[in-house]
């Protein structure tokens, strides 16, 4: 049922000092999520018809979840006509600003220099990359219009050089794609968009149509759908595609002490609360009085009742929670406990801080850097890893496009002086071939002397 409006919104509060380890990851855990296996159950079936029919399969699914029934051909090829991409000045330039510091921040993550190093004398070890060739951006679609996603996916592939950009993006029921991300498609250099959503785009980008091209990897966020046909193509060592990470639902952890601004704390968490009902926010307060606390959380309410998206606000509060600590390095230790696919610090020194953080998708430093301008305009990736995946993974950065190659090259004079070590563990491991590759060079120069 529908709650009135005056409802007070308010998250749970959490005592680190009286709970127990326990109660607080019990807490902290995030919303749990519908099986995995019963979505696979759901789009295997999909996947399957996509690989065997090709085009007619995804026009059938894009007319049936989408609506979009007048849709004859499931792509759009570059050139893309400017009559798809008409926007308001103000919008243009804001994604001329954004795809400039994106390019700009990405570009200089490029090591074009080749990695070299001579291990013994002789024995020379290389490293350098190269882009993957082709790759599909999965833009979500849905009720919203995310052109930063196809900026963030999209610049960073064309700098990192990849011949084949494959956008995909669910259509509107006309069929038609938002000019912002034909704007952007158009920007970044891609070849083509696939119009439709879901498990049937991941399908077609895994494994080609007549009309798709076949991509090796595909990244990008979206619904449990599109997360679990990206986790079945990339098991099909018959599709040879990989992914970026595995998805879940956004969240942001703001460490706030006595100096921040309530107000604008409040403001961190609400821009995460209004995602969706299933994203999760989290406050750890640094030793804040009562006061303090009840100021946050009535800016919380306050700025929220006046939200359009307060419906859903309304239900990612209900699970979010602030957790009260006594200092810095207990807050520090949740977090990175936590994981959280975006850090915000707005307490002193808060740059300081950042030498402590050792799992978050990106931070947020100081009290004028809202988790909003690296969704859009600074420059720093927002496609980040959620659900505790920063344990182990990056967001999407320039690498991320890339494959690093290595080489070595040896003398004869490296080759004696390596070649002792490979010959007693190619004896070891009972690699007869491996041993005599070498056996027979040294012999050769022995026989030259
Ligand atoms: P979407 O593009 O992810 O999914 C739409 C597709 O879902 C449809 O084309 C259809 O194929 C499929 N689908 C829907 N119902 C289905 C059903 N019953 N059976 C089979 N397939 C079905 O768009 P969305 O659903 O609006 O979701 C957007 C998602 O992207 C959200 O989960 C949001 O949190 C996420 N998102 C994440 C980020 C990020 O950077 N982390 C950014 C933007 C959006």
């Amino acid at each position: 049922a529908e709650k009135p409006k005056s409802d007070r919104i308010l998250m749970q509060r959490i005592d680190s000092v009286n709970a127990s380890e326990a109660e607080l990851l019990e807490t902290l855990k995030r919303p749990s999520q519908k099986s995995p296996e019963a979505i696979l159950k759901i789009v295997t079936p999909i996947i399957e018809d996509v690989r065997k029919n090709g085009d007619k399969a995804v026009l059938s699914y894009t007319h049936k979840f989408e609506k979009a029934t007048s849709l004859t051909s499931p792509v759009l090829k570059a050139p893309f006509p400017k009559e798809l991409m008409q926007l308001p000045a103000e919008t243009i330039k804001a994604i001329d600003t954004s795809f400039e510091n994106i390019r700009k921040f990405h570009a200089a993550q490029g090591d074009d220099k080749t990695l070299q190093v001579e291990t013994m004398p002789g024995v020379i070890c290389s490293r350098f990359s190269r882009p993957i060739e082709r790759v599909g951006l999965y833009v979500p679609g849905g009720t919203a219009v995310l052109p930063s996603t196809a900026l963030m996916l999209g610049v960073p592939a064309m700098v990192a050089g990849c011949k084949k950009i494959v956008l995909a993006s669910p259509p509107r029921a006309d069929g038609s794609v938002t000019p912002e991300i034909v704007y952007a498609a158009h920007k970044v250099g891609a070849e083509s968009i696939v119009l439709a959503g879901g498990a049937q785009a991941v399908a077609a980008m895994a494994y080609g149509t007549e009309s798709i091209t076949k991509v090796d990897k595909i990244l990008g966020p979206g619904n449990q759908f599109v997360t679990a046909a990206k986790m079945h193509v990339s098991n099909d060592t018959n599709a040879g595609v990989s992914i970026d990470m595995p998805a879940g639902p956004s969240e942001v952890l703001v460490i706030a002490d006595k100096d921040s601004n309530p107000a604008f704390v409040a403001s961190d968490l609400l821009s995460q609360a209004e995602h969706g009902v299933d994203s999760q926010v989290i406050l750890i307060a640094v030793d804040l009085n009562e006061e303090q606390l009840k100021a946050i959380e009535d800016e919380v309410h306050n700025q929220a009742i006046a939200l359009p998206r307060v419906d859903i606000v309304r239900g990612s509060i209900a699970h979010s929670v602030s957790v009260l600590v006594k200092d810095i390095d207990e807050a520090m230790r949740i977090s990175n406990e936590y994981a959280p696919e975006h850090l915000i610090l707005q307490i002193k020194d808060a740059a300081k801080a950042v030498d402590l953080v050792m799992n978050a998708g990106s931070v947020f430093i100081g009290e004028w850097t809202p988790e909003s301008v690296g969704d859009y305009s600074a420059g720093v990736n927002h496609s980040l890893p959620t659900y505790g995946f920063a344990k182990q993974y990056s967001g999407v950065n320039l690498g991320s496009f890339q494959k690093h190659i290595t080489s070595s090259n040896l003398t004869a004079e490296g080759l004696r002086n390596v070649g002792s070590a490979v010959m007693q563990l190619a004896k070891v491991e009972e690699l007869e071939a491996h041993r005599r590759a070498v056996e027979i060079r040294i012999k050769h120069m022995d026989a030259q002397k």
